[in-house]
């Protein structure tokens, strides 16, 4: 693929180049490598992902004082290392793991001076820190830019977001990125934590002023951005794609999405420990997984409702040596797709169907069933009038909250309509309570979660 193709013109695809040089960073060479490796065929990316994998197990086997008492533990010898064809003989690795041992996970075949401390806040209230080295930094900004460009992102487009976190806010950014803005992509922001009418007004003013082509969002928050905006008979100059992440997408947000902005959805699934998972090409067929940089392991979930695979993920990090990520349990449950059909954009990149969410995020009934939020969303929810926002909260195997923000149409026909909806699809025994409050709280990592379960797993 040539150059141009990343970028929007000769003077941004100059400045980056020369960016790239200054800063010693190899991330144009390593985006063109992954532009290149996704029409690999399928054995040919497995092998670098086993090749890669391996790679990592002997790194931790010589520098990692937390894995060599844990290889030790299931009697690992080095000779065996080039004869793994998977990892599922090594333990897992849980977020508490990397909680209390951050120090002896790190490989002593760095020096901490090399690596960038990165916090992942998390939904439980604990936040977690890890080290990535320079390489995993430029390998993820690489697969970032390889996925953004499925959507027709160019380097040096105009974007906006409308996003939660305030780490990545604009008031936090530092002079040099602001800088660097300027050259490839400066950004309108949206503070999704803070959704008022004069800040949706002000917004609007800002986008017909910069017309962004790019819009990057919270799932969630930009569902409910797009009622408020709507609600306030405000318009929006379509943007050429909008890139959803980090919260659940449902059908019902992504057409309510689309049609307001006039312009197509790619989902994407990704999280601080590894930046980009899997994102969606423009064919829609799932998410193409950044199978080169992660292997991902599936384990499925006892029962799901839907009698879908619906699988927790397990992640080894294949590019990250100063810190080995080796099975990490993510928390998360995908869909798998039981078809193994080629995606026509002709990647080979595996698959996966459909990010459920959090496991939290999954209701537990009673006989080991499991729903998961979108399966609850997409059933139950369309049928009502007058619901602006709505969260489940499961306080009991067999209690669930139901809370609901509503407007003047949600009558007692509404009402009803839910209560049967709902109770058909958890089925028999379940007491449903239904409060309604002003406004539904974000998480403090400001994520929006539609389903809350406080029942242990
Ligand atoms: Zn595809």
């Amino acid at each position: 693929m040539s150059l141009n193709h990343y970028f929007t013109n000769p003077i941004v695809m100059l400045a980056y180049y020369f960016w790239n040089r200054i800063s010693k960073t190899d991330r144009l060479g390593i985006l063109r490598a992954l532009d290149k490796s996704q029409y690999y065929d399928i054995e040919r990316l497995r092998s670098i992902q086993l090749k890669k994998m391996r790679n990592v197990i002997k790194n931790a086997f010589h520098s990692s004082p937390f894995w060599q008492e844990k290889f030790k533990d299931i009697g690992l010898e080095e000779g065996d290392i080039e004869g793994l064809v998977s990892t599922d003989k090594i333990p897992k690795l849980t977020r508490e793991d990397v909680i209390n041992n951050k120090d002896r996970i790190v490989s002593g075949a760095f020096s901490k001076d090399e690596l960038t401390e990165n916090v992942s806040g998390g939904t439980t209230g604990s936040s977690l820190s890890y080290y990535l080295s320079r390489h995993r930094i430029d390998y993820r900004s690489a697969s970032t830019l390889r996925h953004n460009l499925w959507t027709s992102y160019r380097i040096g487009d105009r974007l906006a977001t409308v996003w939660g976190a305030p780490a990545d806010m604009e008031s936090h950014r530092s002079l040099r990125t602001k800088m660097r803005d300027i050259f490839w992509g400066a950004s309108i922001n949206f503070d999704s934590n803070i959704v008022t009418d004069d800040a949706v007004r002000k917004f609007a003013r800002e986008w017909d002023r910069f017309r962004p082509e790019i819009l990057l969002a919270y799932s969630g928050a930009v569902d409910f951005f797009v009622n408020h905006a709507r609600d306030m008979k405000l318009s929006f100059a379509p943007p050429r794609a909008i890139i959803t992440s980090a919260e659940v997408l449902t059908p019902g947000a992504r057409k309510n999405i689309e049609d307001f902005f006039e312009a197509e959805v790619f989902n994407r699934y990704g999280c601080r420990e590894f930046s980009v998972i899997a994102s969606e090409c423009r064919y829609h067929n799932g998410l193409h997984i950044n199978a080169e940089t992660l292997l991902l392991e599936f384990e499925p979930v006892l029962e799901a409702l839907d009698n879908r695979r619906h699988c927790r993920v397990l992640v080894t990090d294949l590019e990250n040596l100063a810190f080995p990520f080796i099975r990490y349990e993510l928390g998360d449950v995908v869909v798998l797709s039981d078809e193994e059909d080629r995606c026509p954009c002709g990647r080979n990149l595996p698959r996966i169907e459909e990010v459920g969410g959090r496991i939290m995020d999954y209701l537990k009934l009673p006989g080991g069933r499991y729903l998961s939020c979108t399966a609850l969303t997409a059933t139950c929810f369309p049928r009502a009038r007058g619901i602006i926002q709505s969260r489940i909260v499961q306080k009991k195997i067999d209690k669930i909250i139901v809370q609901i923000v509503k407007n003047n149409d949600f009558d007692e026909e509404s009402y009803n309509i839910l209560k049967q909806d709902l109770a058909k699809v958890l089925g028999e025994g379940i007491e449903l309570v239904f409060e309604f409050p002003e406004q539904i709280k974000r998480e403090r990592s400001g994520k929006y979660r539609f389903v809350i379960s406080e029942v242990a797993d």
